[in-house]
């Protein structure tokens, strides 16, 4: 499909540790500590991975990657840092995933965080998935991918409760954005199942944090955006697992008919019979199949859906899941059933699947190497009073107008009271906003006009007085991100003063740097 039909190496991301650097590694500016050298690579092939990400449009190298063994590498390379009269800058890399170059750092060290295994197991063990005995949590290493955990957790008959579409992101890296997703409006994203963390900070100090203990730093980190330190550890909330899910999705040909089964969905959110899992696609005319839109859909229907998008020029789709057990499968159906009748959607036009849970999570293969693509993607929150104005003047009008967008489209909407204002993620100020993804894919060469695309998108929202925050921002102006940041901005600035004052993490998201 498009969305696997991607550019971004995934073989790149295990760097060979095999190539061990020479003793007296410098950067521009500052030696690197000797005691490291085992761990430092400075061959070409590892530092054009490093200078890679997901996006395929920024390529900035360091001096060196590091693969570190142990959180104490990490807190030393840090230090060493630190006390260099010039510090060198320290971008870690989950699974670079990014599209803007923020895991990338010019002249510095990229730590490889997937070389962090084994740090949260009993010693000797390889583990970097840690249930505990009561099941309630997980200690997980910031390197571990999404999908390590859900492996580890189901072992055990539990798991997170809230995820990514994707699962091969890390904890770190996630956590340091948000973490959102179809479960977001009922548990809210990630960052907000998370009891403690083990984070270095920008001094080389190794902190253990909780909303009870050292809870600036914490509330900082959760969707800090790498700026007060390394996540190397998170304990994330665990509940018991289901077996199965009913997975919907049905079609609209009306927004507000579709926004309004979406929001009617979200308000029960803390009703037994809630859905699991709440998403939603715009489905758009622009002659190129899309068939992750509509393998969904039994191939007799496909061709009436291809003509009714043709019609209306969009379409959309509503998705949802419900989870169930062996046990509670009939009072699950009958929940399905009473759902169905009373959503607005197009007649006929609603397909189901019954599928394990671990297939329903794990529904987005990884990113297929072999076919270089660029993703100038754009990800909005859009609160919920400006969303009409915004499917008219975007969807509407500028996406349709431009028709370039190969990609998915997602939109659907989230309950703001399961987010925490103390931590740095940055939401729109209404109780429901939606998450709207421009997922565009580009040929290498071509990604200005998706970007020059996305900037007609932002100036309407700006003219059309929509306050949309950007989520995985790319902001390249420290004034932009001011104005991202809002009212947030003071206590952001004195967190980065007290944590990383000399402005060595995470570089590539060009706030202080
Ligand atoms: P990277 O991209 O490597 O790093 C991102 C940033 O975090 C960088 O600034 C980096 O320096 C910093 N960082 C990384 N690890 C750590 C750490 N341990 N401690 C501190 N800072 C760190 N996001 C969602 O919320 N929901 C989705 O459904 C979703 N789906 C996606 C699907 C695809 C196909 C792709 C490519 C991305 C998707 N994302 C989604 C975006 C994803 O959350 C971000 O790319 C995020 O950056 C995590 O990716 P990563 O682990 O590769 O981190």
């Amino acid at each position: 499909t498009l969305l696997l039909a991607v550019s971004f190496l995934a073989t790149m991301l295990t760097l060979s540790s095999s190539q061990v650097a020479p003793l007296s590694l410098t950067t521009t500016t500052c030696p690197l500590p000797p005691e490291l050298s085992p761990v430092l690579l400075t061959d070409q092939t590892s530092k054009l991975i490093a200078s890679t990400d997901y996006g395929n449009m920024v390529h900035v190298q360091p001096a060196a990657v590091a693969n570190p063994r142990s959180v104490d590498d990490i807190s030393l390379l840090i230090k060493s840092s630190y006390s260099c009269c010039d510090p060198y800058g320290v971008a870690a890399r989950g699974n670079g995933h990014c599209t803007k170059g923020q895991a990338m750092v010019r002249n510095g060290v990229v730590l490889n965080m997937r070389s962090l295994s084994n740090n949260v197991g009993n010693a000797g063990s390889s583990n970097n998935v840690v249930v505990s005995p009561d099941r309630t949590f997980a200690d997980v290493s910031g390197g571990a991918l999404w999908i390590e955990v859900l492996n580890e957790t189901l072992k055990l008959g539990v798991a997170p409760v809230t995820w990514t579409d994707l699962l091969y992101l890390t904890v770190g890296g996630a956590l340091s954005n948000a973490g959102i997703g179809g479960q977001t409006f009922r548990f809210g994203p990630q960052i907000a199942n998370v009891h403690e963390l083990d984070v270095v900070t920008g001094k080389g100090e190794i902190v253990t944090c909780s909303a009870n203990k050292s809870s600036e730093l914490f509330y900082a980190v959760l969707g800090g955006l790498g700026q007060f330190g390394v996540i190397t550890r998170a304990r994330i909330a665990l509940a018991p697992a289901p077996q199965r899910v009913k997975w919907m999705r049905l079609l609209y040909s009306d927004f507000t008919t579709f926004s309004n089964d979406q929001e009617k969905i979200i308000a029960n959110y803390s009703q037994p019979d809630s859905v699991d899992y709440i998403e939603g696609q715009v489905l758009l005319d622009n002659g190129t199949p899309n068939l992750w839109e509509t393998s969904f859909f039994p191939t007799e229907v496909v061709p009436t859906i291809t003509s009714l998008v043709k019609e209306k020029g969009v379409v959309y789709a509503l998705e949802v899941a419900i989870y169930y057990n062996s046990t509670n499968e009939e009072i699950k159906d009958q929940q399905m059933k009473q759902l169905i009748r009373q959503l607005k959607n197009e007649r006929g036009l609603a397909a189901m699947k019954d599928v394990t849970y671990y297939k329903f999570l794990d529904r987005i293969p990884v990113p297929d190497p072999s076919i270089p693509h660029s993703h100038p993607w754009l990800n909005l929150f859009v609160p919920k009073s400006g969303v009409s104005k915004f499917n008219d003047g975007v969807v509407r009008d500028i996406i349709m107008r431009t028709n370039i967008t190969v990609g998915p489209v997602l939109f659907y909407p989230m309950n703001r009271n399961k987010w925490d204002d103390k931590m740095s993620v940055v939401i729109p100020d209404e109780e429901i906003f939606y998450a709207f993804s421009l997922l565009s894919q580009s040929n290498v060469d071509d990604w200005p006009k998706y970007l020059d695309q996305n900037a007609a998108v932002l100036a309407h929202c700006e003219e059309a007085g929509i306050e949309v925050k950007q989520y995985l921002a790319g902001h390249s102006t420290q004034q932009d991100w001011i104005k991202h940041f809002g009212p947030k901005w003071a206590g952001f600035q004195q967190m980065k003063a007290q944590f990383d004052p000399k402005f060595i993490l995470s570089p590539g998201q060009k706030i202080f740097n």
